[in-house]
């Protein structure tokens, strides 16, 4: 049971637009069935619908209301695991065609918002990747020569100029990405459904599936009060999904991820903290992310949950962290708090299964969704109306499952518990 204090979404608080949509009751059929309603589904819908099928989606709550209108809203290039580490993993040809299409995720997500005049309070003045710790710039060192062999803008920065950007003197250097930038994640995934809403599509809240079965080469999807069949079908429930859903075991480790949000900083205070509105997180095994929302909040995020008994660890760690990096700033009260489920695969690469006949389950972003679930949304959408397979970023598999993944969460959880408890009390255990 989560504390209120510790589910005061500033998300949920600040979105410009939400829907307020019709459960779905009836039977309706269909070129495409979409179940969940985060940024995949929605992107999903929308390319679809622009496309001229007919699309209906399914959200258990409400649009967002899964790792979508929970996030830091850095919406990066590629994934956080380094290119080449991906392509090492999925072959060269395979590794570099994902690449390439991660690469380019934050345009497709800007543009995206300018063609919709989505309001999202969109900022794309880059993100600074900062070092903690020696280690850490020599992780960044490694990470911009392999990002500078793809020919990626991006630019490492001296420790001066990261004191100059970021405010704060306790990062090593940073590796700035231009492509990047920051979003009100709810009101960038409301807005791409009501986008997909105008171009037709039918989407529904409060309407959880509850079975999936194969009748007469269709897909059925049941939900308690209708029907809908289609001969294609996406899963875009991720982290937020039901196992029993697709009838399937354990597919990645669920890792929380928390964050608290100060009042409004003044305009004094705004001078000295990031001037240019980057969004950043930093190198630590047990990483930190910072950033501003548009009313001059700062917000400070790191892995752990808010629904167990030293859950005020993290909010002390968080109290903590922000003196660290801004002492002008120790004083702020957080008014907002808040987590959410990231889908963490082993190999930390997201997974798309074909489970049936043009039945896809996409998932396992591990913590890097904007950008890839906005992409894999779009392009599924397109291989469903064209039949094209090559618009995918990553040819499909027709299963995965993993092993251990409730002892992975628990370990991710207890660690991050250590090391926000151990910097609290002054100790540094597994970087700050
Ligand atoms: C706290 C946090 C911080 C993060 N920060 C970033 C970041 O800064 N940058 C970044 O790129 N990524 C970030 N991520 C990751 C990113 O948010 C996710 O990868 C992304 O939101 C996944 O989108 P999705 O549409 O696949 O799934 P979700 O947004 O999780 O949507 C799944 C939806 O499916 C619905 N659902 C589940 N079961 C059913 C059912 N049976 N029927 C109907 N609907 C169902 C759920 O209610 C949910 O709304 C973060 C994640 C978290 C949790």
């Amino acid at each position: 049971m989560i504390a209120p204090k510790y589910n005061n979404n500033l998300w949920t608080n600040t979105a410009a637009a939400p829907l307020a949509l019709d459960a779905f009751t009836g039977e309706l059929n269909v070129d495409l069935i979409i179940i969940g309603g985060g940024f995949t589904g929605c992107a999903a819908a929308l390319e679809a619908a622009q496309r001229g099928l007919s699309v209906v989606l399914l959200e258990a709550q409400s649009i967002g209301y899964g790792g979508s209108g929970r996030n830091v809203g850095l919406v990066n290039a590629g994934l956080w695991t380094p290119p080449d580490d991906v392509e090492s993993t999925l072959g060269q040809a395979a590794g570099q065609k994902l690449n390439a299409a991660l690469a380019s995720a934050p345009d497709l997500v800007f543009s995206l918002i300018e063609k919709h005049q989505i309001n999202c309070d969109a900022v794309r003045n880059g993100t600074l990747h900062c070092a903690h710790s020696s280690p850490g710039l020599k992780d960044l060192h490694s990470r911009f020569t392999q990002q500078k062999k793809r020919n990626a803008p991006v630019e490492l920065i001296s420790r001066d100029a990261t004191c100059q950007r970021t405010g704060s003197d306790t990062f090593e250097g940073a590796l700035f990405d231009p492509r990047a930038g920051t979003i009100q994640p709810l009101s960038y995934c409301q807005g791409l459904a009501q986008a997909a809403i105008t171009k037709g599509a039918k989407l529904f809240e409060n309407s959880p599936a509850l079975s999936i079965e194969r009748q007469l080469e269709q897909w059925q999807v049941k939900t308690q009060n209708g029907m809908a069949t289609a001969p294609n079908l996406i899963v875009a429930t991720n982290a937020y999904s039901n196992d029993q859903l697709l009838g399937q075991q354990a597919r990645f480790t669920l890792v929380h991820y928390f964050q608290f949000a100060t009042e409004p900083l003044t305009d004094k205070e705004r001078e000295t903290v990031l001037p240019n509105l980057e969004g950043c997180w930093d190198t630590a095994l047990v990483m930190s992310s910072f950033r501003y929302d548009r009313d001059g909040r700062l917000l400070v995020g790191s892995v752990g949950s808010l629904d167990h008994a030293a859950s005020t660890t993290h909010e002390f760690w968080a109290q903590k962290k922000l003196a660290a990096i801004y002492p002008q700033l120790a004083h702020k009260k957080l008014d907002h708090a808040w987590h959410g489920r990231i889908a963490m695969t082993h190999d930390h690469l997201p997974k798309l299964v074909e489970f049936g006949p043009n039945a896809y389950s996409v998932f396992g972003y591990s913590g890097r969704g904007i950008g890839p679930g906005t992409v894999f949304g779009t392009s599924l959408a397109q291989m469903i109306a064209t039949g094209d397979e090559t618009h995918l970023p990553m040819p499909p598999i027709s299963e995965y499952s993993e092993q251990f993944t409730k002892m992975a969460g628990l370990y991710y959880e207890t660690g991050s518990v250590l090391t926000h408890a151990s910097f609290a009390a002054g100790r540094s255990l597994i970087g700050r």
